[in-house]
């Protein structure tokens, strides 16, 4: 395997505003004032100006923001991206995504075909992708992910973070625990010679789950919980982001809910393949840290939720097959010899694994 090259000195993007809490979305036109940004571009999730548009618009009149595009985004093939992307008008200070995964890689990826900020508001918790350096889209309808630029501004609203549905919490809660095997991989990677590593990355990206594991108990539905996954995920887009390299946030466990997307029938929220083969991989290294996953995933209610909408085993075994030949040079736990069998014996036989895997 040849050693894998990045920058080791590229230049990072980190937000510059970040705004996590209650009544947010009534703010953003304030925030985008103080920045100098008055003329915007304005993308949505499907039914998300309905909702929540009264509260944003207020606030964009209230602090003279002029809205230059209002587009309804629903698809995010590469062609399309750049046609909105360069009939934007010449005015457009900032491009502001609303909504959930689809929407956020949208806009993110028009404002970096323009170098232009793009403002981040998620309105789930699901995933990191909200201020991560890396978009998914498709590509000769392929799902490809590409590297683009960090977000200028990340605004969470915990009003409607609180109201969307629970599947997104726990696929943020499966998402964010990912950390802990990705990092093992890496450093394991390191060891072996095949990658460079990050030091500080590293630490970023540990911590940003560590303030999650360090909670006495968790209530999902509080505002310290909601705040602490918010700012966990956020921190772990931006260890990304200064690794250079999607390391800190992909080991064998994205690699294998990569490879079930392409198998089967029916996807599940990316966290909550992620988070399931995070407790499987975790085993399969003997991972320090499996009793902090363990106990995470039970006590948030992970697996009881996972459990109620098992995984294929068949269609599992499958991805467990194609997941180590996804990334090429990509060492991951899934490349040792011995790891396919195990991690199947470990599917057949583990109490916890087999009520999520059936
Ligand atoms: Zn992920």
């Amino acid at each position: 395997m040849p050693y894998q090259k990045f920058f080791l000195n590229h230049y990072i993007n980190l937000p510059y505003m970040v705004k996590i809490g209650y009544g947010k979305i009534g703010r953003v036109g304030k925030y985008l004032i103080d920045k100098g940004l008055s003329n915007v571009a304005l993308f949505w999730s499907d039914g998300l100006e309905e909702l929540l548009g009264g509260k944003l618009y207020k606030g964009f009149e209230q602090n003279d923001i002029e809205v230059v595009c209002n587009k309804l985004v629903q698809y995010i093939n590469i062609e399309e991206i750049n046609r909105v992307a360069f009939s934007l008008p010449s005015n457009t200070d900032a491009i502001v995504g609303v909504g959930g995964g689809r929407v956020l890689d949208f806009a993110k990826y028009c404002a970096h075909l323009l170098k232009k900020p793009f403002i981040s508001v998620p309105t789930s918790l699901s995933n990191d992708a909200f201020a991560s350096p890396n978009t998914a889209l498709l590509v000769d309808r392929k799902k490809t992910v590409v590297k683009s630029t960090m977000p200028f501004g990340v605004v969470i609203d915990l009003d409607v973070i609180s109201k969307s549905p629970q599947i997104f919490i726990y696929s943020g809660i499966g998402d964010i625990i990912s950390k802990l095997t990705s990092l093992w991989d890496w450093k394991v990677a390191y060891r072996k010679g095949y990658v460079r590593y990050n030091d500080f990355a590293s630490l970023l990206a540990y911590n940003s789950v560590d303030l999650l594991l360090q909670m006495p108990k968790y209530d999902l539905t509080s505002s310290g919980f909601l705040k602490n996954l918010a700012s966990s995920l956020l921190m772990s887009g931006v260890s990304v982001e200064i690794a250079g390299t999607s390391r800190p946030d992909g080991g064998a466990e994205h690699l294998i809910s990569q490879a079930l997307d392409g198998c089967t029938k029916r996807q599940r929220q990316h966290g909550i393949q992620v988070g399931i083969s995070t407790y499987l991989c975790a085993l399969l290294q003997n991972n320090p840290g499996i009793e902090k996953i363990r106990r995470f995933l039970s006590e948030t209610g992970f697996f009881d939720y996972a459990a109620t909408d098992p995984l294929s085993k068949e269609e599992y075994v499958e991805a467990l097959q194609q997941a180590p030949l996804i990334k090429k040079d990509y060492y991951t736990v899934l490349s040792e010899k011995e790891s396919f069998l195990k991690a199947v014996d470990l599917v057949e036989t583990e109490s916890i694994l087999r009520k999520l895997i059936r």
